[in-house]
């Protein structure tokens, strides 16, 4: 037997065992993950239409260079473009999620459009103004392709700052949108520098020279026929960033551009033909354009997850080394390590726990923006849906942190736990990284979303305190006393769904009422608001971050108790994972456990034990498992991660593919001869050439003489 024959075998019989007896179905378990059989079924249509098709070959993708890319991604584009105007927009949008993880350029860059551009005409427009801007062709891309120009040079986060102006011209009745200082500068903005038509420019509106804050105007920037620039445009390219090169990020500076009125976004806040500025009753709607970009990167997060997670314990299973058993006729895998258990299994708990509730916010962000566009002037429904609308604004922002930030983690971890095969750009961890990485700074900063979520949080104590009854994501603190005093009664209540989620309600709870009351006591030191919010920014962000835990548990066991035990195995292991998830975060979070006293420190070895239990135990099931996330090889574009568990051959025929050996070498006449046979210049002897040993020889005799003759002057 060859020896590349042997391996091929041995790797590929491996992971063949080890998905020999599944104790689940695992289809069934794939159909949960994706919310319904159909869901599955669309996504596995779309990952082989996009496998099938030589537009979407990857394997050469990691040798491109950024000009490469950014092409590629163009004739992607081209692609989708069918596919936008003939399926239902669930289904484009599904199709879009899929996108994501096989290729996150191609997904922010049709994404800056349909996400942000589109998404800020759907929420900022009047009636009228929608229809107007479809008859142009926002929703085909024809003739106009938006970008979204939120972020300056000098300003991001802080959106009020912003400095382009958007000053009322009465006269001509149009507005005038001006870049006033180089901090100014439109910068990030995607689609920019080579393919947008079309730009939502946040400006502060100017009305008879006073300011009213920040707004969004739609500013025409290229000629669609030509694509020449329009007069007072000017566009640049930012050129190379970590990641994500098939998104053009650009810079764009106006210079007294002018646009008529009707191009300011008036669904909230409207100018009349004489310049009279009418405000809405409430800011808070204007919040609903935010939530869709960040309800798709907690889906994102889930995805991309489970694709590091994938990659890693795929090759956990197969690969080798050592044998901990002398006796034993193989290596072991590096999948029965219990460290290497520890370092993967919770991650997988995780991803899965993160899925679900990917789910629950979709269902939200539905609710929330159904409800706000069935909103009519006078609604009785009005406080409902804001009172809607600030929890889906809290928990989106919280979720959209923590998840984005674990992810990244685990894609890191994945890396580390393939060896020195996962540090190559080959199995797709340098990219997956770079790619996700600014997921955690976009679309609103993860510590300044964190921070936001506990600022909800303390407010959300407050108004329970007042006696209000608090919907059910922040339900736990209805009834704060007696929550505060819990206590884990047992070991055994460790085993439950419902001891676990009672820990979580209680060390929540502390923690929220730490965040509040400290707040409460600056307030009484004489603090403003926002002095008191900033001086227990920590208190705040460790809230969100043992609230959104909390939460993600929950959403877990939610989806774990609406399943019915039909002799599949999939609700049981569910169960597992959602307990797991629950007992290592605990783990993680073990100083706000011990010190809120529900465990003690005894009842934390325990809560230790049982992580390595369930660690061992998730091992004997992680690869059906993986397999139920539904990701085919071509979407994974790594070769240690593939299904048949052929690895190194593939992974060996991938690196000669895409690095054919020379016949001549490619600088060796130029740079390597000079150097290996350059000339060593003779040393010079310095002692010598300088005859510094004869010269002190010489002080030597000098001193010698002077000293005698002095003596001889002292003698007489
Ligand atoms: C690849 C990429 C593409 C982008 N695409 C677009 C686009 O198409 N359109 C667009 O408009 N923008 C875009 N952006 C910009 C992006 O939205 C901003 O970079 C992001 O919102 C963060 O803002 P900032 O860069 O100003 O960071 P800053 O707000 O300056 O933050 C810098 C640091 O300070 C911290 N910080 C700031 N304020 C506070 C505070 N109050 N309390 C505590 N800490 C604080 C933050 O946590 C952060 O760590 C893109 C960015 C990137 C990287």
């Amino acid at each position: 037997m060859s020896t590349s024959k042997k391996w091929s075998d041995l790797t590929m019989q491996t992971i063949a065992k080890e998905r020999a007896t599944p104790p689940f179905d695992i289809r069934k378990m794939s159909i949960e993950q994706h919310g319904s059989e159909k869901d599955l079924i669309k996504k596995e249509k779309f990952m082989l239409e996009a496998a099938r098709d030589p537009v979407f070959y990857s394997s050469d993708i990691y040798d491109l260079t950024k000009d490469q890319i950014r092409e590629r991604t163009m004739q992607r584009i081209q692609k989708l473009a069918h596919y936008v105007t003939s399926e239902s927009v669930d289904d484009f949008q599904k199709r879009m999620e899929l996108m994501s993880l096989l290729d996150p350029g191609l997904w922010t860059r049709l994404g800056v459009h349909y996400g942000l551009f589109l998404g800020a005409l759907r929420s900022g427009c009047t009636p009228n103004q929608f229809s107007y801007w479809m008859e142009k062709g926002v929703i085909g891309c024809k003739e106009m392709f938006g970008c979204f120009g939120m972020t300056e040079l000098a300003h991001g986060s802080n959106v009020a700052g912003l400095e382009t102006t958007a000053t009322f011209d009465e006269q001509t009745d149009e507005f005038v949108i001006h870049t006033p200082n180089l901090g100014a500068t439109k910068w990030w903005i995607g689609g920019a520098a080579h393919t947008a038509t079309h730009c939502s420019v946040f400006a502060q509106l100017v009305v008879k020279g006073k300011k009213h804050g920040t707004k969004t105007f739609v500013v025409p920037l290229r000629d669609p026929k030509t694509f020449n620039l329009l007069p007072g445009i000017n566009i640049g390219d930012i050129g190379k960033k970590m990641g994500r090169d098939g998104i053009d990020n650009g810079y764009i500076q106006f210079t007294n551009v002018r646009i008529p009125r009707a191009f300011m976004l008036m669904k909230h806040t409207q100018v009349t033909r004489d310049g009279e500025v009418r405000e809405p009753p409430l800011q808070q709607l204007t919040y609903g354009a935010l939530l869709q970009g960040r309800t798709a990167m907690v889906a994102d997060s889930a995805n991309t997850a489970k694709k590091a997670l994938t990659i890693s314990i795929r090759y956990a299973a197969v690969r080798r080394q050592f044998k901990s058993d002398a006796k034993a006729e193989l290596e072991t895998q590096i999948l029965d390590y219990p460290i290497h258990q520890r370092r993967l299994m919770p991650l997988l708990a995780q991803s899965v726990a993160f899925g679900f509730t990917a789910l629950e916010l979709q269902r939200l962000y539905d609710e929330t923006s159904n409800a706000i566009e069935a909103l009519e002037p006078g609604d009785p429904n009005l406080n409902a849906t804001i009172e809607m609308l600030k929890e889906t604004h809290a928990t989106s922002a919280g979720l959209k942190a923590f998840c984005t930030w674990a992810t990244l983690e685990t894609i890191d971890k994945s890396r580390q736990a393939c060896g020195g095969h996962g540090y190559s750009s080959y199995n797709g961890f340098a990219n997956m990284y770079a790619d996700f990485a600014v997921h955690c700074t976009w679309e609103g900063d993860n510590t300044i979303l964190a921070l936001q979520a506990g600022r909800s949080l303390i407010s959300s104590y407050q108004d329970a305190r007042e006696g209000k009854k608090l919907s059910s994501g922040t339900g736990y603190l209805n009834n704060i006393e007696k929550v505060l005093a819990g206590k884990c009664p047992s070991d055994a209540a460790l085993d439950t769904l419902d001891g676990i989620d009672a820990g979580w309600a209680t060390v929540a709870a502390h923690a929220v009422k730490k965040a509040a009351d400290d707040y409460e006591a600056r307030i009484k030191a004489g603090r403003s608001k926002e002095q008191a919010f900033e001086d227990c920014s920590q208190v705040r962000f460790v809230a969100a971050s043992i609230h959104t835990s909390g939460y993600i548990f929950r959403q877990f066991r939610h989806a774990v108790e609406r399943l019915e035990s039909r002799g599949d195995g999939v609700k049981e292991h569910l169960e597992i994972l959602a307990k797991f998830y629950g007992l290592w975060q605990m783990e993680e979070k073990a100083a706000f456990f011990l010190r809120s006293a529900w465990l003690s420190p005894a009842q934390m070895d325990a809560v230790q034990a049982k992580v390595t239990e369930y660690c061992a135990k998730t091992r004997e099931f992680a690869i059906p498992l993986i397999d139920s996330f539904a990701l085919s090889d071509h979407v994974l574009n790594s070769p240690i991660g593939r299904y048949d568990g052929d690895i190194y051959r593939e992974y060996f025929n991938m690196v000669r593919k895409n690095n054919p050996q020379l016949k001549g070498h490619p600088y060796f006449e130029k740079l390597i001869k000079p150097f290996i046979f350059r000339e060593t210049p003779e040393m010079e002897d310095y002692d010598e050439a300088i005859g510094i040993d004869d010269e002190i020889e010489e002080i030597k005799q000098d001193r010698e003489e002077a000293e005698a003759e002095a003596k001889a002057n002292e003698d007489k």
